[in-house]
């Protein structure tokens, strides 16, 4: 099921003073680490805006370089290619191929029909003030901006010391220390896994993981596992972890209720059927304990995307994501997207999207400027054969084996059965705008709430400062009726996918200070 989201594309303004480029790539994770160095080793000028001080993205976040922090690359797996990357990215930074916006964040991006080029408008990502250039232009756009942790809400889960899973794990790799001394780490996938290993690396202690989901899942489809065997080498590295610090790894097991007053003081737990219910007398509680992590899976990032109208589709994980082609081609001419935007698929197949992406981006672009030159008409990003062509045997390989490494682990770990119904009329389900279960509970039952969108009116849940990133996809499931024992966990996809564009379409993509709207050029 695809969905063509509202857009604010085609709209005419001047292009102004803003700097052109052949190509531009938004995030410097690593679908947009190779997606600039690809496209600039094919001869683009490349910009690269990232909202964080340095390129990483989530997977590769580390210590600050500004403040000369050594980083060994202790806490991350694949840091080799990272390096490799990263020489490749500085390289056409040093020559001037890359142009790099760090901390800088894309508020708003646009395709302008009168001169076929994307305009992206620019802010500083953190305090006031005005980006050093507050818009560019470029002829073809890579999206690479990833995606953050799907939540959904327990009793007890705004209590402090309660994160997301990956904010546990990106303090660890930023600062090289830990939000506490003693957790439990719950929800579903092998995230879990490397956030609990990291923790005990920083010489915290984990009390527990807790997967919701039951590791039988995989065996139908441990043949899409073995054509990945750099995961199960992961994996077999994270058992020895376990063992060697003696964490306890409880399936079909989830978190019934977060406990303590002013702070996280411990959890109660249960085991869980695959249907959803509790099975009676599973139920135990961990104490001692001063961080919570929760995990259940990622949401896309998608605002960029759905400004600029690319037609999304629901993912087997209840995601909603751009649709690409071979070559990373979104259905917007021109418009490429790469990593977590085009499925949530780990960083090894965002690095090899990112590769694809950045490279047909620049041969579309230079060959479309050549052809121009040389007196024939052309237009841009249209999916040729050359880019096509451009693909590899190997790298389509290697695309089909890391896709279905994907949608089998999505598979085998899905969203629980049965989570809404944990949910008490007093849980805090968003927590900028203080809606309760009971209240949306009430606009569903009572007043015909269907969908996100009734939902925000009705109750103000998502409409505060995160703008429902957080709470966007359980509103979405609650609105729907979704997450109950004998319900569905998600959505069915077509009402899943008109929710959630609902929730990701917001017309300023990141918080932007006023002083930049000051300096729009009309
Ligand atoms: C917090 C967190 C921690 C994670 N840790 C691990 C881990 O330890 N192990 C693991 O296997 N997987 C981890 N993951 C998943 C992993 O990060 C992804 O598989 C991988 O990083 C995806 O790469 P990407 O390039 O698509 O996106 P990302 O790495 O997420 O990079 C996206 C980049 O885009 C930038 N960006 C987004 N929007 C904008 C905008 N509007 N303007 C400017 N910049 C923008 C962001 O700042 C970011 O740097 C983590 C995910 C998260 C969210």
């Amino acid at each position: 099921m695809s969905t063509q989201a509202p857009t604010n594309a085609h709209v005419s303004r001047p292009t102004g003073r803003a700097p052109k480029f052949d190509v531009a790539v938004v995030g410097a994770g690593p679908a947009g680490l190779a997606a600039a160095a690809a496209a600039a080793d094919n001869g683009a000028r490349v910009a690269v805006i990232d909202s964080a001080e340095q390129p990483g993205g989530q997977y590769w976040r580390h210590r600050s370089e500004a403040a000369g922090a050594p980083e060994a690359g202790e806490f991350h797996h694949g840091w080799k290619q990272y390096l490799g990357l990263r020489a490749r990215f500085d390289a056409g930074l040093a020559d001037g191929r890359i142009t790099f916006f760090p901390s800088t964040s894309v508020w708003m991006a646009r395709a302008l029909s009168h001169s076929d080029v994307f305009a992206l408008e620019l802010a500083p990502a953190h305090g006031g003030g005005q980006s050093r250039v507050p818009s560019i232009r470029a002829a073809s756009l890579v999206l690479a901006t990833g995606g953050y942790d799907r939540q959904l809400p327990v009793p007890g889960w705004q209590l402090p010391g309660v994160m997301a899973a990956g904010g546990i794990q990106a303090f660890v790799k930023q600062n090289g220390m830990l939000p506490g001394s003693r957790f439990v780490i719950a929800g579903t996938g092998p995230f879990l896994l490397p956030v609990a290993a990291n923790i005990t690396q920083a010489g915290g202690a984990v009390a527990a993981v807790l997967e919701s989901a039951s590791l039988a899942g995989w065996l139908p489809r441990a043949h899409r596992a073995a054509g990945v065997p750099a995961k199960a080498i992961e994996g077999a590295g994270y058992v020895a972890t376990f063992l060697k610090h003696q964490i306890p790894y409880r399936v079909r097991t989830v978190i019934t209720e977060i406990l303590g007053t002013d702070c996280v003081t411990g959890v109660r737990t249960a085991r869980v059927r695959s249907t959803g219910e509790a099975i009676p007398g599973s139920e135990r509680e961990l104490t001692g304990i001063d961080g919570v992590g929760l995990g259940w899976g990622f949401t896309p990032q998608l605002e960029l995307p759905i400004q600029l109208g690319v037609e999304t589709r629901v993912d087997v994980d209840g995601s909603l994501v751009g649709i690409v082609d071979e070559t990373g081609l979104s259905s917007v001419p021109g418009l490429y997207l790469a990593g977590e935007i085009t499925g949530v698929g780990g960083a090894p197949l965002s690095v090899l999207e990112g590769e694809i992406a950045g490279r047909s981006a620049a041969v579309e672009t230079l060959g479309t400027r050549r052809a121009k030159a040389a007196g024939h008409t052309a237009t841009p990003g249209h999916g040729s054969s050359t880019a096509l062509d451009a693909v590899t045997g190997a790298e389509r390989r290697a695309l089909a084996r890391h896709r279905g490494f994907a949608e089998a682990m999505h598979l085998a770990h899905p969203v629980p059965a049965g989570w809404a119904d944990r949910l008490t009329p007093e849980t805090t389900v968003c927590r900028c705008e203080e809606v309760s279960y009971g209240e949306l509970d009430h606009a569903h039952g009572e007043l015909a709430a269907e969908d996100l969108r009734t939902e925000k009116g009705l109750t103000r849940a998502g409409m505060g400062w995160c703008q429902g990133r957080v709470c966007g996809f359980a509103v979405s499931c609650l609105s729907a009726g979704a997450g109950r024992v004998g319900a569905d966990a998600v959505p069915v996809p077509a009402a899943a996918a008109q929710s959630l564009a609902q929730s990701a379409k917001r017309p300023v993509a990141q918080p932007l200070p006023l002083s930049a709207l000051r300096d729009l050029e009309d």
